[in-house]
């Protein structure tokens, strides 16, 4: 069964439906992988506005420097939404986000870009090569930031870096020349690298796709599971070994009738019955004779009653509960009597009984009129506990109980 469920999850990998979760998810971990990234950039933006000084090009240094600031801190406020929108569950249009992140991160990519020129241009060669240094530096770093997605990674590491390492390799002649044979290699090994990340990023995002499919199956089939058992349990009502209704089906039945001796104001009786020594009896005669006994009560105590719409239940191993709609103590005291005489004629015998040669039955028997005062729980709690005073007062006797009220 659960060979046909795997096979299935396999197929549902390979359905458009992953492209489209793992784009979600790329885009989620962009966004959470930016929210340090702020500090970085004006930092390193900082160090370029800087050396504008030394130029003596502070304004239109710092007036850069001002325009990338503002820049980072709408990313960063991007970013946050995001973040807000995506714990609060509310973010539908995955691609709406990822644009968002796309243009911005290109506008800070071509700021960088234009700054290298801005306070690059007027700075004497070693500093140009400096400048260089640092525009690479941010692209580097920006790799395990921006790396998920590489098309965003590839646009920003061109804008911000390609312009000027050309500008360098023309102005620099045969210096800048070889500083540009160095980039492209550089930049050879950043997108290889790229590649080999992204092909383990899907590599492991399908996996745990495939995994999500198969525990969704999984549960689903377990809930089947279970509700057929539930089912099986309710279609269940009988006791396997005496034919007696089981205690599921006395609840159901003492739950109704609950309800309707409340609604028309008669009384409802129990009566909890148990065989007495019955693990002597076991003892004594072995396991499976121990059963035809219980077979044989049973049939005794059931053939007692003649009114259809009493009930006779098994409830545990050698204990019964019988339920008598409209009838009260005096009537189902009489009928228990009769049970035990009926079980005395019967002769079933039970040679290691302290109470005689016989099978014996204790019975408590607990009345009440139903009302908002009482519940069927009570009543039935009653019926047990003058039962376990039959059994203390020394077995083999009816003692009738009092409904706790209240
Ligand atoms: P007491 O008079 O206090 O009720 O004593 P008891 O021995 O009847 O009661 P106890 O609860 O000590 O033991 C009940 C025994 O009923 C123990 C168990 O082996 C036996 N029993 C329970 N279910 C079954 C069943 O389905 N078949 C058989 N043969 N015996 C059962
Ligand atoms: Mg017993
Ligand atoms: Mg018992």
């Amino acid at each position: 069964m659960f060979g046909i469920k795997i096979n299935k999850a396999k197929q549902a990998a390979t359905e458009p439906g992953i492209e489209q979760w793992m784009f979600r998810e790329k885009v989620i971990m962009l966004y959470q992988n930016q929210t340090q990234s702020w500090l970085v950039s004006i930092f390193a933006s900082a160090i370029l506005a800087y050396l504008s000084l030394e130029s003596n090009n502070g304004v239109a240094g710092f007036s850069w420097w001002a325009v990338f600031v503002a820049i980072t801190l709408f990313r960063t406020w991007n970013t946050r939404r995001f973040c807000h929108f995506y714990k609060a569950g509310q973010v539908d249009d995955i691609r709406h986000w990822y644009n968002r992140f796309y243009v911005s991160t290109v506008m800070a990519g071509i700021a960088w870009g234009a700054g290298g020129f801005i306070i690059g241009i007027p700075l004497d060669a070693i500093s140009q090569v400096f400048i260089f240094i640092v525009l690479i530096g941010v692209g580097a770093a920006a790799i395990p930031l921006l790396g998920v997605m590489q098309r965003i990674m590839l646009c920003f590491q061109a804008v911000s870096t390609i312009p000027y390492a050309i500008y360098i390799s023309i102005m620099l002649g045969d210096r800048g020349t070889i500083l540009l044979y160095m980039f492209v290699l550089y930049s050879i090994g950043v997108v290889a690298s790229m590649r080999r990340m992204d092909l383990n990023l899907t590599e492991s995002m399908k996996l745990q796709y495939e995994n999500s499919q198969m525990v969704n199956t999984l549960s689903e089939s377990n809930q089947q599971l279970q509700n057929a058992n539930e089912k099986l349990e309710t279609l269940t009502l009988e006791d396997a070994l005496t034919g007696l209704h089981n205690r599921r089906y006395f609840e159901m039945q003492l739950e109704f009738e609950w309800k309707r001796e409340s609604r028309e104001k008669k009384v409802l009786t129990l009566m909890v019955i148990d065989i007495d020594y019955f693990k002597l009896y076991n003892d004594t005669y072995g396991h499976a004779e121990g059963d035809v006994c219980l077979k044989r009560v049973s049939h005794i105590l059931e053939s007692s009653l003649h009114r259809s719409t009493d009930v006779i239940a098994r409830i545990g191993g050698e204990e019964f509960v019988v339920m008598l709609p409209n009838i009260n103590i005096d009537g189902a005291l009489t009928l228990a009597k009769q049970m035990q005489q009926q079980l005395h004629q019967a002769g079933l015998t039970h040679a290691t009984s302290p109470l005689g040669d016989n099978v014996t039955v204790s019975i408590g028997i607990a009345s009440v009129i139903p009302d908002d005062n009482a519940t069927a729980l009570g009543l039935f709690k009653a019926a047990d506990k003058a039962l376990y005073k039959a059994k203390t007062k020394g077995r083999n006797q009816v003692v009738i109980g009092e409904m706790d009220l209240t």
